[in-house]
């Protein structure tokens, strides 16, 4: 039987090439794809509403007689006209209208207008309303339904959207969606059929309960949800099917390196590091490539794990890289490494994007040919020239901005071309539980909760920048007893150039202020060894006070500094201040952070540094940022598209993510199922490698 998927969008009346293009655009290109352009809200044009009881922010439909019309010169020209009802009072401005308007819009004529409720100088407005002059008479409300508003692009508009849509549900009639999920699913949950499903949220009827429909939580909106949900784990899962086709280099621990490595650290493993290392030690040992996440907090000590994984690799006689997201921070274990494993007899070569000429050639020549096991870097240790004799394991820190597709892609670069890497993605941003469940669906996940022992918490201030002042000389007073100090300077400007300027300033400013201080100065845009420099004054304890732009971030260790002062911090997000102030906390004496913030806070903004000041639990405060921000935000940029759903909510539907999960693999054991709901839902977004 033909399907809606074999019906191209042109089968409809009024679709030439020019529309089906545009339709393309949406990645709408048959009968279904158009029916699973879902609407994401709805208008209530159902009913009028009483001017007397419309409310600001309100959105609906007010009728009444235009009493006045005139044009109003304020700041800019506007055609404003007062509509009354038997209630009060509605004012319709436009700032752009023609003459025909004009003339039609006078005193005595009755006007029907929809709109959204704002506060302007003659009372409630709406702004460029849509409106119909003497309209005819509202439907009854049994017959009144709720209309549907899709998303758009460039060249189409609502009513068309609308009007295909409805075209669209009459071949529905003809040719049922095929349902992929078990029927002992909707029934448990009480949810209609894909095909009842598709056909109510684009028409809902006008008995269907307008509350429910508003806020999506109508039972058919919900199933589409819950498919929708589902449909973005399994295509997470295939990825992971994907890179496990593929064997690995079976990395058995084998002679003393990891023995040697413990016996010169300092302290000995937290209980919470030593079981996620004996996960890792356990997933190395497989012939299959380990796709593990570690997360644990700020300080919780994730690169002596990495270093074990590293070590174990190693001594099996494979390769590793470990890849960091900034320069700054994988020059930072690139030293650490290297005070690690030199004692041990190992080599690290580094390589990052400015590794250039005769240095460069020599460093790929190494790897390529296996002289050397252990590579530190940036992203440039996966460019095109880059070669590896017996890649094993590759380390990624700081997951958040490493997406899934690069995780694909790493499957390609192992031994031989023929055996996937293991891969261990590391990540400092503690992720709120089911956010984890389906962002990192294709990972197994290890949490290291809990810190080094002795660590003392870290007291945190909020203050307004007016007291700048005392800020400087609680600097120059914890300097002054041997502390160090960090000053962080973010900035309104998006741009990294202002933003290093700003630093700038701050640095001559603080270094006037505080003469008896070494001060440095570290951001982006300062040459790779420049910045290293002055990073290792600063671990030397050569300088007291180190000003910053956000560059230091992550992972910059120096244990001895306990003071950081975080400028402008109503501007950052939660997790990234609290990763900031993860830079401090880290010795033995007590730390302290200052949030100067540019007064007048917003509420929502005091509601935050608060929340910041209370918790130093990184997965509470990563759910009050996911509470606050949403998904997009908290998981990083470069994810957000893993994210985007059509109907799905985070916050709303988070309740179905557990059943998701559980439902998932018995739905992988059915590849055709497995297929037809990642096209469904995912359609050209995402494209898979060949397998
Ligand atoms: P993060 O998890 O933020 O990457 P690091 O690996 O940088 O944390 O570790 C933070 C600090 O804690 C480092 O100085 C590290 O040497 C130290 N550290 C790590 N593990 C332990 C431990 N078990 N006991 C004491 N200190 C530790
Ligand atoms: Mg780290």
């Amino acid at each position: 039987m033909a399907s809606l998927e074999d019906l191209p969008v042109t089968t409809l009346k009024g679709v030439g090439a020019a529309l089906a293009g545009t339709l393309a655009k949406l990645g709408i290109h048959s009968l279904q794809d158009l029916l699973f352009h879902l609407p994401h809200r709805y208008e209530d044009r159902t009913r009028v509403i009483p001017m007397g009881s419309l409310r600001l922010g309100d959105t609906g439909v007010a009728e009444g007689i235009v009493m006045r019309a005139e044009l109003v010169m304020g700041r800019r020209r506007s055609l404003q006209v007062t509509l009354k009802d038997d209630t009060g009072f509605l004012v319709m401005r436009f700032f752009h209208f023609s003459a025909a308007q004009k003339n039609q819009l006078t005193e005595g004529a009755r006007v029907r207008c929809y709109g959204e409720v704002r506060p302007g100088r003659a009372g409630f407005e709406f702004y460029h309303p849509e409106y119909q002059v003497n309209p005819p008479p509202m439907p009854p409300a049994e017959e009144a339904t709720l209309t549907p508003v899709y998303p758009l692009t460039e060249g189409i508009q609502q009513p068309r959207v609308r009007g295909l849509c409805r075209q669209a549900l009459e071949y529905l009639r003809r040719y049922p969606i095929r349902d992929w999920l078990p029927e002992s699913l909707l029934a448990d949950y009480q949810l209609p059929d894909i095909t009842a499903a598709v056909a109510l949220v684009h028409a809902p009827p006008a008995d269907a309960p307008v509350h429910l429909l508003m806020e999506g939580r109508h039972p058919a909106q919900q199933r589409l949800v819950m498919e929708e949900l589902l449909a973005h784990q399994l295509s997470l899962l295939l990825v992971r099917q994907q890179i496990q086709q593929r064997q690995a280099l079976p990395l058995l621990p084998t002679g003393d390196l990891v023995e040697r490595f413990l016996d010169q650290l300092p302290f000995s493993l937290t209980p919470a590091q030593g079981r996620v290392v004996s996960d890792v030690r356990q997933d190395l040992s497989q012939p299959l490539p380990m796709l593990r996440l570690v997360q644990g907090d700020v300080g919780s000590g994730k690169t002596v794990v990495a270093a074990m994984a590293a070590l174990q690799a190693v001594a099996a006689g494979a390769q590793v890289a470990l890849m960091a997201p900034t320069e700054i921070l994988a020059e930072q274990h690139f030293r650490n490494f290297v005070q690690w494993l030199e004692p041990l007899g190992l080599e690290v070569v580094w390589l990052s994007g400015k590794v250039k000429g005769k240095a460069r050639i020599e460093a790929l020549g190494r790897l390529a040919t296996g002289q050397v096991s252990l590579v530190i870097g940036t992203h440039a240790l996966f460019q095109g020239d880059v070669e590896f004799d017996r890649l094993g394991l590759v380390i990624v820190d700081e997951q958040h901005r490493f997406g899934v597709h690069q995780r694909l892609a790493l499957r390609d670069k192992g031994a031989e071309g023929r055996m996937a890497p293991h891969q261990l993605i590391m990540t400092a941003t503690p992720i709120p539980r089911t956010l984890a469940m389906s962002a990192y669906a294709d990972l197994d996940t290890s949490v290291i909760d809990e810190l080094p022992p002795g660590r003392k918490p870290i007291e945190t201030i909020v203050i307004p920048e007016a007291r700048r002042d005392e800020v400087i000389e609680r600097v120059r007073k914890a300097c002054a007893q041997g502390r160090q100090a960090y000053w962080v300077c973010t900035l309104i400007e998006e741009s990294e150039a202002l933003q290093c300027q700003a630093a700038e300033v701050t640095a001559e400013n603080l270094r006037e202020r505080l003469p008896e201080l070494g001060v440095g100065l570290v951001h982006g845009r300062l040459k790779g060894a420049e910045k290293a420099g002055v990073m290792e004054q600063f671990k030397n304890g050569d300088l007291d006070l180190l000003v910053a732009t956000t560059v230091i971030e992550v992972g910059v260790d120096v244990p001895n500094a306990s003071l950081i002062i975080i400028e402008n911090p109503e501007r950052l997000g939660l997790a990234q201040l609290h990763q900031l102030r993860g830079r401090v906390g880290r010795g033995e004496q007590a730390s302290f952070c200052v949030l100067m913030y540019q007064a007048p806070l917003s509420h929502n903004g005091r509601a935050r540094l608060q929340a910041l000041r209370d918790s130093q639990d990184g997965f509470v405060i990563a759910e009050k940022d996911l509470e606050i921000r949403g998904p997009g935000e908290v998981l990083g940029t470069r994810q957000t598209g893993m994210m985007q759903f059509r109907l799905a909510d985070f916050e709303r539907d988070r309740g179905w993510i557990e059943t998701v999960k559980d439902i998932a693999p018995g739905i992988m054991r059915h590849p055709r199922s497995v297929d037809a709901l990642v096209r469904r839902w995912l359609g050209e977004r995402v494209r898979y490698g060949d397998v």
